[in-house]
C-alpha cells in the first residue's frame, strides 16, 4: 500500500471517508467497503502525489508517491524498475525517470502482486519493459483475485500486464555493471513476495514485507500469515549489514536497525496477541485488550490501526 502522508490523510479522515467505525472494519465483509475503502483512496492520494526522488548509492535511486517504492538502476543497458506503483502517477513517473537519465525503460521487476506495485505495469510494458516477478504474481494477476482484507476484487490485468519472465525460488541477473538478485519468500506478506538486491551498490529492497515506521498489511488471501512475515524480517535481518540501505515496500528507506525494531514489533504483538487468544477470548475481546499499545504511538499511525493489525494477527494465531 501506498505510504499516504499523515497530513493529507490521516486515519481519522480515512474513517470519514468511509464513514465506517472501528469496530465495522473488523466485520466479515473485510476492513472497508469496496467503493470507498482502501484501493479507492489509495489511487486517489497517488493521483494528487509528488514524485519524490531520492538518490540512494551508486546508480540507484527510489521514488515515491504512488503505491509502493520504486527504485530505478540506470545504465547504458536502460532503465530497470522494482515495482510500478499506480498508472494514474504515469506522467509523474515519467518525468521523475527522465529527470534521472534519458536511459530508456527496458525491465520492471514485482515485488508481488499487489495493485499498488502492479498497477503500471501495462503502460511501463508499452513503453519498453520485460517485467519479471514470482510465479505467483504471474497467477494472481492473471485471473479475477479477491483480497477479503481490503473486500475488494480485482480483475485480470491486461495481457502485456502480466510478466513475461516468471521463476520460482531465485533469479539472476546481471545489467548495468550490477549483479541483481532476486530471491522468494516463503509466505509472508502475500505468496508471490520477492527481495530484490542490489550486490556492489549493498541495496536490498524488500518489499511490502517490511512497512518502515507503520503496521503492515497482512494478506491472508493469497497466503501471507503474521508467522511468515516474521520469518521474512528474520530472513531480512541475516543478509543485511549496518551498511546495507534497505527499501521497504512502504515508508522512507531504511537501515537494519530499523529493521530489527520492526521485526521485535511483530514478535511482541503475536506473542500478545496469541496469549488472549489462548485464554480464549473472541477477537472483538482481543482488541478491547489493547495487545499492541505500547506500540500505537509508532506504528499505529497509518492505515493499518491498532485494531485492523490486532485483528490481521489474531487470523493468524
Ligand atoms: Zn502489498
Amino acid at each position: 500500500m501506498h505510504m499516504i502522508d499523515a497530513r493529507t490523510l490521516s486515519r481519522r479522515s480515512l474513517m470519514a471517508a468511509t464513514g465506517i467505525s472501528a469496530a465495522a472494519l473488523l466485520t466479515s465483509r473485510g476492513l472497508f467497503a469496496q467503493e470507498t475503502g482502501i484501493v479507492p483512496t489509495m489511487v486517489k492520494a497517488a493521483a494528487g502525489a509528488r514524485i519524490e526522488i531520492h538518490p540512494l548509492r551508486r546508480n540507484i535511486s527510489v521514488l515515491e508517491g504512488s503505491g509502493g517504492n520504486i527504485a530505478v538502476l540506470t545504465g547504458q543497458d536502460g532503465k530497470l524498475l522494482i515495482d510500478a506503483g499506480f498508472t494514474v502517477s504515469r506522467p509523474r513517473i515519467s518525468a521523475a525517470l527522465a529527470s534521472i537519465t534519458s536511459d530508456p525503460i527496458r525491465s520492471l521487476i514485482n515485488t508481488h502482486w499487489h495493485v499498488d506495485h502492479t498497477d503500471g505495469n501495462a503502460w511501463l510494458h508499452a513503453a519498453g519493459a520485460t517485467i519479471t516477478a514470482h510465479a505467483n504474481t504471474g497467477k494472481h494477476l492473471s485471473v479475477a483475485t479477491r483480497v477479503e482484507g481490503w473486500n475488494y476484487t480485482f480483475p485480470a490485468a491486461p495481457p502485456g500486464a502480466i510478466p513475461a519472465k516468471v521463476f520460482d525460488q531465485k533469479h539472476s541477473i546481471h545489467v548495468n555493471d550490477t549483479s541483481v538478485l532476486l530471491k522468494h519468500y516463503t509466505p509472508a506478506h502475500t505468496d508471490s513476495d520477492i527481495s530484490v538486491h542490489f550486490v556492489e551498490a549493498d541495496i536490498l529492497h524488500v518489499g511490502d514485507t517490511w512497512w518502515n515506521g507503520f503496521y503492515p498489511f497482512i494478506d491472508y488471501s493469497t497466503g501471507g500469515a503474521i508467522d511468515g512475515m516474521i520469518r521474512a524480517a528474520e530472513d531480512n535481518l541475516a543478509i543485511v549489514t549496518d551498511k546495507t540501505i534497505i527499501i521497504p515496500g512502504h515508508g522512507p528507506v531504511g537501515d537494519k536497525s530499523q529493521l530489527a525494531e520492526y521485526r521485535d514489533m511483530l514478535v511482541s504483538i503475536r506473542e500478545n496477541v496469541a496469549e488472549l487468544k489462548r485464554q480464549g477470548r473472541s477477537l472483538e475481546q482481543t482488541v478491547a485488550a489493547k495487545p499492541t499499545a505500547t506500540y500505537d504511538a509508532k506504528w499505529g499511525q497509518f492505515l493499518m490501526t491498532p485494531a485492523i493489525f490486532t485483528g490481521l494477527v489474531f487470523s493468524g494465531v
